[in-house]
């Protein structure tokens, strides 16, 4: 018969020790500082098992339109023929389109009034659907539209300036000859333009070592312009709304990690298909509501951010519970040896929660930028 009361010491020190009290906090803990950080960087995230899945992340699809560009047409070039400035070419555009409702257009407009050139007012405005746009100022005849439209009323266009048209056009843009009383005055391209932060996202992701894939409704062309423009090698276009669920589970079935990033009501099926929907602040409203995150601040680059701090995330669970078990496990033997004064061994269990709450705050000092 050993020592009773000794024995009952050693029994009250093995349950003491062994009390898995910051086993429990290990995980919740982690994830709440993760979640809140996230949400302090415009990253909002829908439970913590979302942050579970972004760690094993392997591929980001993106859509195109909206998501990685701006999503509605700008003027990105203004090439003069007849040496005429810019300028000009850019207030005639925009004289004759002024009273124009197409997103072409509006997109000269709009460029001629940031530019504060004064458009001038015209007259015999007509339309020529499908081709272009022609209309008086002072009695000067301008013309807008394409190359078709532009022979037809008996321009000439020289080789020099076909190459020009085929240039543009092979970059994604639609380009728009400038005519005044038969003489071409100049071009001018509009297109979807990027937005400036998604190539540094796309570049960050790489580093990451995560593939990324370009996905829209797009003609081929255009959508390789694009991806150039953007350092994205697959590109999947000509993409149908209602298919880019499928296109979603065809990558997944190969064994990929998928997160989606769109903006649009027909992605809201592929975010929802997707092993992480992620969904841009201004996009549609049945996007943000199937998206597991979203990114306030319409900023792409978040999507890197999330991932950073999913990771981030994952490591201090893991740290988490090391200290949740490192005691446990060192305390155990010794007890059970009566080694252990069970006020020490209960000491040694509060320490072990604090440092599973203290190493979890350490997660606030997560940087949010991506560089
Ligand atoms: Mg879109």
């Amino acid at each position: 018969m050993g020592n009773f009361p000794q024995a009952l010491l050693a029994f009250i020190a093995v349950l003491i020790i062994s009390c898995p009290c910051a086993l429990g906090i290990a995980t919740p803990a982690a994830l709440m500082v993760g979640v809140g950080k996230g949400a302090e960087g415009g990253i909002l995230i829908r439970g913590g098992e979302i942050l579970e899945r972004a760690e094993k992340l392997s591929t980001v699809i993106f859509d195109k339109t909206g998501t990685l560009t701006r999503g509605e047409p700008s003027v990105t070039d203004i090439v003069p023929l007849a040496e005429r400035p810019k300028d000009e070419i850019l207030r005639l555009a925009a004289a004759v389109e002024a009273g124009s409702e197409h997103p072409l257009g509006e997109a000269i407009v709009r460029a001629a009034r940031h530019q504060m050139l004064d458009i001038p007012k015209v007259s015999n405005f007509e339309a020529i659907p499908g081709q272009g746009i022609r209309g008086e100022i002072n009695r000067d005849r301008i013309l807008l539209g394409n190359r078709r439209l532009f022979r037809e009323q008996g321009y000439q266009i020289n080789p020099a300036t076909e190459e020009i048209l085929t240039r543009l056009e092979s970059d994604g843009k639609t380009a728009m000859l400038v005519g005044c009383n038969g003489l071409l005055m100049g071009i001018v391209a509009v297109a979807d333009t990027i937005k400036p932060e998604a190539k540094e996202a796309i570049a960050a992701l790489r580093r990451e070592k995560v593939k990324v894939v370009m996905l829209t409704g797009d003609n081929q062309r255009t959508a390789e312009a694009i991806a150039r423009q953007l350092g994205i090698d697959k590109v999947i276009a000509e993409v149908l709304p209602g298919d880019k669920a499928q296109v979603v589970k065809d990558i997944q079935r190969r064994g990929e990690v998928v997160a989606m990033v769109g903006d649009g009501v027909n992605d809201a099926p592929a975010l929802a298909t997707a092993d992480i929907g992620i969904a841009i602040g201004s996009g549609a409203d049945v996007a943000k509501e199937t998206g597991g995150i979203i990114l306030v601040k319409n900023d792409v680059r978040d999507v890197v951010t999330s991932i950073r701090l999913s990771r981030a995330t994952m490591l201090k669970i893991k740290q988490n519970l090391f200290w949740a078990f490192i005691y446990n496990s060192i305390g155990i033997p010794i007890a059970a040896f009566g080694l252990l004064n069970p006020i020490i061994a209960a000491a040694a269990m509060a320490l072990s929660s604090l440092s599973v709450i203290i190493n979890s705050s350490l997660l606030k000092g997560f940087k949010l930028s991506t560089s």
